[in-house]
């Protein structure tokens, strides 16, 4: 397949922090992407999570056109209906009682870990602490990068923030282990399936006991769901497969389709822990992400993708399965819904750009995991196009 390839002076301008591919896209519809070229992809990866009704989806087109017609930004000086509403949506959804709107995934969790901060000042607790998973990824800003486990991520930003204290993931007595003798613990963050480490679930039950953990210790249960949430494991929020309901809940990337918005929804104590003036941002919630966002939550209802996530993922693992037997590619295929991990014998090296040669858009993990994140709203069909030039991929490695 020919590729556009961006030439290196197109380039010079940006930053180089992201190792590139060299493809770029100018059109999408639904699964697929479009390059210059009129190469058609099938992008199993909806931008890490974010398009989750697919590219150019109806529904979130009209709604952005018309609030663009209408009134794009105002600010958090004014009140702003639409945003209120989308609060009460997601509350409804998920249990929570209230939420503060910014622009990304690691905006949600400075809010959450401002949350746990202010909580524990408020029990007069002056260095809290917040317990933290190894594999763990929370964002690049200097507090969620240093709450994420990489050391890649951290290295030369020192001095990293004090205040964070890490553990096992999946495991309650790493938990009771690491605390043991540490008084100050005001609150755990984790991600209830790591994404980034790996598509990592953790056992069965894991949450609930957690959730227990917290209340005997008085500590909150803050989940970030910025890359499970909305509708991607197949329940709006992951950790509603478990009859558990958090403290702090943070998400992003799908909630908008590609329009930047997140959100920190809050319950119980912390529900009342960020007062006037503790916390904002310019643009967070304004007209226009919230009017996508909107548009998000109606699709998702209105289309079922819940269950259809939960659906299309059991076909797509299943397929995988079925795909390479008799093969000794495969080690293990994990995840819930359509977070699907596929951990290969050996080194993913080469298996981004042979996909891409296939016509499929897929990204890599650690040194095994071939990770799959495609849209909720797929057709059986295309699923199983996904699945062929998959198992096509990793059959001509
Ligand atoms: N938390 C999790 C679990 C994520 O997967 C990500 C992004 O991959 C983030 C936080 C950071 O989100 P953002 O890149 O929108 O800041």
């Amino acid at each position: 397949m020919t590729q556009n390839l961006v030439t290196g002076s197109d380039r010079s301008h940006l930053m180089p922090t992201y190792a590139r591919l060299p493809v770029s896209f100018v059109r999408g519809d639904g699964v697929w992407l479009y390059d210059a070229d009129g190469n058609a992809y099938l992008d199993a990866l909806t931008g890490i999570a974010v398009c989750g009704l697919g590219h150019a989806h109806e529904g979130v087109r009209q709604a952005i056109a018309n609030q663009a017609a209408t009134l794009l930004h105002t600010s958090n000086l004014y009140e702003i209906d639409l945003q209120a509403r989308l609060a009460e949506r997601l509350c409804r959804i998920s249990g929570m009682e209230n939420a503060f709107f910014c622009n990304s995934g690691a905006e949600s969790n400075e809010a959450a870990i401002k949350i746990a901060r202010l909580y524990g000042h408020g029990q007069h607790i002056d260095n809290p602490l917040i317990l933290v998973m190894r594999g763990a990824f929370h964002g690049r800003t200097l507090a969620t990068l240093t709450a994420t486990a990489n050391r890649k991520i951290q290295a030369g930003f020192e001095p990293l923030l004090p205040g964070f204290v890490r553990t096992e993931f999946g495991d309650m007595r790493a938990v009771r282990a690491t605390t043991k003798n540490t008084k100050d613990i005001v609150a755990v963050l984790l991600e209830p399936i790591q994404g980034e480490a790996g598509i990592n679930r953790p056992p069965k039950g894991y949450l609930k006991d957690l959730r227990k953990h917290c209340d005997e210790h008085g500590w909150l249960l803050m989940l970030d769901e910025v890359q499970t949430g909305n509708a991607r494991t197949g329940r709006y929020f992951a950790f509603q497969h478990e009859d558990i309901l958090p403290d702090v809940l943070t998400t992003a990337k799908g909630l908008g389709n590609g329009v930047p918005i997140g959100a920190c929804l809050a319950s119980g104590r912390a529900a009342g822990v960020l007062g006037p003036g503790a916390h904002a941002t310019t643009f967070g919630g304004n007209l226009l992400a919230c009017a996508a966002a909107h548009a998000v939550l109606d699709a998702i209802q209105e289309d079922g993708l819940e269950a259809r996530a939960d659906e299309l993922g059991q076909r797509i693992r299943q397929g995988v399965i079925d795909g390479l037997k008799g093969s000794n590619l495969l080690n293990e295929v994990r995840g819930l819904g359509l977070m699907i991990g596929i951990e290969l014998a050996e080194e993913t090296k080469g298996v981004v750009q042979a996909a891409m040669d296939q016509g499929l858009l897929v990204n890599c993990i650690g040194d095994r995991v071939v990770r799959l994140l495609p849209a909720l709203n797929m057709s059986d069909d295309e699923a199983d196009e996904l699945v062929s030039r998959l198992v096509r991929t990793l059959q001509r490695l």
